[in-house]
């Protein structure tokens, strides 16, 4: 059990005296390309409480991003994590190995869909696994056409830059960008312009006809998707364009790859987010929920596609550190154990009624959408034209943050609010926490 207890309580303002402090001196020496949610500083944090440097415990509704899907410093993380740093920290697994690394390939194997042989390798961030999924799929097929989506996300490096869609705030000024990058349209229910209902088909016919009439899809080595767009705005593509386009992949030689960075490990209610209809991608990507906090990412798929690489091809000094790994073995130990993906299923049955309901009392939420524990709503100016409504999206975002609710803002128009509560978050906490938000929407 953690020791922070599992209450909010607000004993300062928000920023607190000891964060101000603290950001004054953040400010003289942080880049200022580095931004913060919120100007508060961590203390410590365990399950859905994160404690600030001034005694605040704020409910968390962010995860660090999708990341402590099992809780802060959850127990078998800690032990395992700290196990491992009292033996070896580092030996580099391409100078000696060691048993870690291996232990979270046969889990991945084990854990990701399909029931193929399967191959994994593993680095310290998502937007490094994705990178990598591009090398194995063009040496594997070939090819060098990435064909990526409207709204999709995929990190921050050169190559993954080129991969995500939005400019600002993450690709404006820092070109130029990699080539052989390829966009098309997603199947985005909400935003589809002859309706929810027709989205799915057109969708993929669009995409796939612009992929074979721009591209030729005898050019395309990898077709990158989250099957739950994440920064996009948690847009789960209407149903029947996943399958549409895995089997065009299939059909065409085209490794079809699953972005599960911020999907993955438990959050949407099953393992990984594209089990929902039933796709086996040829390689799939995670990273943040994978170990609990510690940098672990991995590409995972087809052993015959993963083996294309030739031997030293792979890998980074730190890639699959012991520590990361023995933190992943902890956290998916965890996972099993208190069952997280059922855990995500009922956080979205606390969710989602309620948020329906705020729904109809408040024009501005457009949307309510999402599974498991990665729900969000997207807010609209006017309900008819679905015109976005970032300012009071942030505003809305501001108010749960000075009554103690952490909650991200995201989306392409930066006029949705998420919420990735750590999956161990107590029901008193959830619906304490939609209280405030409540009460903020009241306010806005
Ligand atoms: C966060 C994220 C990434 C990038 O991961 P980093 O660890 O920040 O590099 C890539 N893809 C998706 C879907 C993500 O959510």
């Amino acid at each position: 059990m953690t020791a922070i207890p599992q209450e909010r309580r607000l004993v300062t303002a928000i920023p607190g005296p000891k964060s101000q402090e603290l950001q004054a001196r953040r400010i003289a020496t942080v880049a200022g390309g580095v931004g913060s949610t919120m100007p508060v500083f961590a203390a410590r944090a365990g399950g859905g409480v994160l404690e600030d440097v001034d005694g605040n415990r704020l409910i968390d509704f962010g995860s660090g991003i999708a990341v402590t899907t099992v809780g802060n410093s959850a127990e078998a993380v800690v032990r395992r994590a700290s196990a491992q740093l009292a033996d070896f920290t580092h030996t580099c697994f391409m100078v000696t190995p060691y048993e870690g690394y291996v232990a979270v390939c046969e889990q991945l194997a084990e854990l990701t869909p399909g029931d193929h042989a399967k191959k994994s390798a593993l680095f310290n961030s998502g937007a490094e696994a994705v990178e990598n999924a591009v090398k194995i799929a063009r040496i594997h097929t070939k090819r060098q056409a990435v064909v990526v989506f409207d709204h999709g996300y995929h990190g921050r490096t050169n190559l993954t830059m080129a991969l995500t869609s939005k400019n600002m705030p993450y690709k404006n000024g820092f070109g130029p960008f990699a080539p052989e990058i390829y966009r098309v349209p997603v199947a985005y229910p909400y935003r589809w312009p002859t309706g929810a209902e027709n989205c799915g088909a057109e969708a993929s016919a669009q995409a796939i006809d612009q992929i074979s009439k721009q591209i030729g899809a005898e050019n395309v080595a990898a077709i990158i998707i989250e099957p739950v767009l994440g920064e996009g705005g948690f847009i789960e593509p209407a149903k029947g364009f996943l399958p549409a386009l895995a089997a065009f992949a299939k059909d065409n030689g085209i490794v079809f790859v699953a972005d599960e960075i911020q999907s993955g490990f438990c959050r949407t209610g099953q393992w990984f987010a594209c089990e929902n209809e039933g796709i086996v991608p040829d390689l799939i990507t995670t990273a943040k929920g994978i170990a609990g906090g510690l940098p672990l990412a991995a590409v995972t798929g087809r052993a015959e596609i993963m083996d294309a690489a030739h031997s030293g091809g792979l890998g980074g000094t730190y890639g699959g550190n012991p520590v990361a790994c023995a933190a992943a073995l902890g956290a998916i130990e965890t996972m099993k154990e208190l069952d997280l993906p059922a855990k995500a299923v009922h956080i979205e049955q606390i969710m989602k009624p309620r948020l329906a309901a705020m729904q109809e009392k408040y024009d501005v939420i457009g949307d309510v959408r999402g599974r498991g524990g990665m729900i969000a709503i997207e807010l609209v100016k006017d309900r008819t034209t679905k015109e976005p409504a970032p300012e009071a999206t942030a505003a809305l975002a501001k108010a749960c943050h000075t009554e103690g609710l952490l909650v991200l803002v995201t989306g392409t128009y930066g006029n949705v609010l998420r919420f990735l509560p750590p999956l161990v978050i107590g029901d008193d906490l959830l619906n304490e926490g939609l209280d405030i938000l409540e009460q903020a929407l009241a306010g806005i």
